[in-house]
């Protein structure tokens, strides 16, 4: 992956190369995104860049024996840490690691390197479980650390999703992101950087990412805007029993689907707040939900945000939780009537 395949964040991508060619390169690294941003294709064209002994302008030359290797994922130096669970697709292994899924992870980051979370988990065949990066993970990550590396030049551990990481598989990482080996680099990549563990966060280089102009790098409206903008119309129009009839299609959805949902809602409601106060050009709206959002930013009271914005976190937070959702969502939708 070369940074020129990168889709948007112009100015990090040269921010990150300058970085490079004057050898200040952070040995850990968070990048902070939401989903479909591209920290992950950022990351591998970063870990190429390094790599690569022929870049020029900013770029790796994207075809030397080094960038060949990077582009099919299949360079020995380069690592990835992503959260799993139990599957069929795990065989008989019982404490399942990342390298158990490499050929699924890898095919699925060469097919489209933007995919979420829920892609990945419907990939490794754990929808209805929420991915975990465990202990086992992290003794994992050591031995790797501790070995030579084959090629001789650097070692790249790409963890995506650090908020998914155990307390535990923290604990045993720390000093190692603390200290690591020369030539060893870290570059985690969240959706959540106020979830990753603070003395993980704390030992991280913090870089802020850019939406991609549009939604995600199809552009594509999220099959959730429906559902949300009919829940906030309803709610507008004090149609209570309307608001919880819908609740049903929430319930159906699967628990992953359904923090989705919470997670899309968060930010659909950005965009309409950042539309009420006339900052739209960067609120990064797409087409279909244009017009639904600017009458819904005219209609919408101020206290409102708030308030929805803790509503769905609440509700998000207890799908996590395992609470049972006839029950987050009753509630989620009595929260909006009662705030509008
Ligand atoms: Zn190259």
């Amino acid at each position: 992956m070369q940074f020129k395949e990168v889709i948007g964040n112009g100015g990090l991508k040269k921010k990150l190369s300058s970085m490079v060619d004057g050898g200040r390169v952070a040995h850990a690294i968070m990048l902070i995104e939401e989903e479909g941003w591209g920290g992950l294709p950022l990351a591998v064209a970063l870990a190429q860049y390094m790599s690569c002994p022929n870049k020029a302008d900013g770029d790796s030359c994207g075809t030397c024996p080094e960038c060949n290797k990077f582009q099919k994922l299949i360079h020995p130096d380069l690592h990835f840490v992503f959260p799993v669970n139990v599957t069929a697709k795990s065989g008989s292994e019982k404490k399942p690691v990342s390298d158990t899924f490499l050929p699924v992870w890898r095919e699925l980051t060469i097919r489209n390197p933007y995919f979420t979370e829920e892609q990945l988990n419907r990939e490794l065949g754990i929808e209805d479980k929420v991915g975990n990066i465990s202990v086992a993970e992290a003794k994992e990550i050591l031995s790797k650390t501790n070995m030579r590396s084959y090629e001789g030049g650097n070692k790249y551990i790409i963890i995506w999703l650090p908020e998914r990481m155990s307390q535990e598989a923290a604990n045993k990482l720390l000093k190692m992101i603390e200290e690591p080996f020369s030539g060893t680099y870290f570059i985690l990549i969240t959706h959540s950087p106020e979830r990753v563990i603070n003395t993980i966060r704390s030992r991280c280089l913090s870089v802020q990412m850019l939406p991609i102009e549009g939604n995600g790098a199809n552009g594509e409206v999220s099959q959730y805007f429906p559902i949300i903008s009919e829940l906030l119309t309803n709610c507008l129009a004090k149609k209570l029993s309307a608001m919880l009839d819908q609740n049903e299609d929430l319930v159906n959805l699967g628990r992953e689907r359904q923090k989705e949902f919470c997670r899309y809602s968060t930010s659909f409601l950005r965009k309409i707040w950042l539309t009420k106060h006339g900052l739209e050009q960067i609120a990064f709206i797409n087409s279909e939900e244009s017009q639904t959002v600017r009458s819904l930013a005219a209609a919408l009271p101020e206290p409102f945000f708030e308030k929805a914005f803790n509503h769905f976190e609440g509700a998000r937070v207890g799908v996590e939780n395992n609470v049972n959702a006839k029950m987050v969502f009753c509630n989620l939708t009595n929260l909006l009537f009662v705030s509008i």
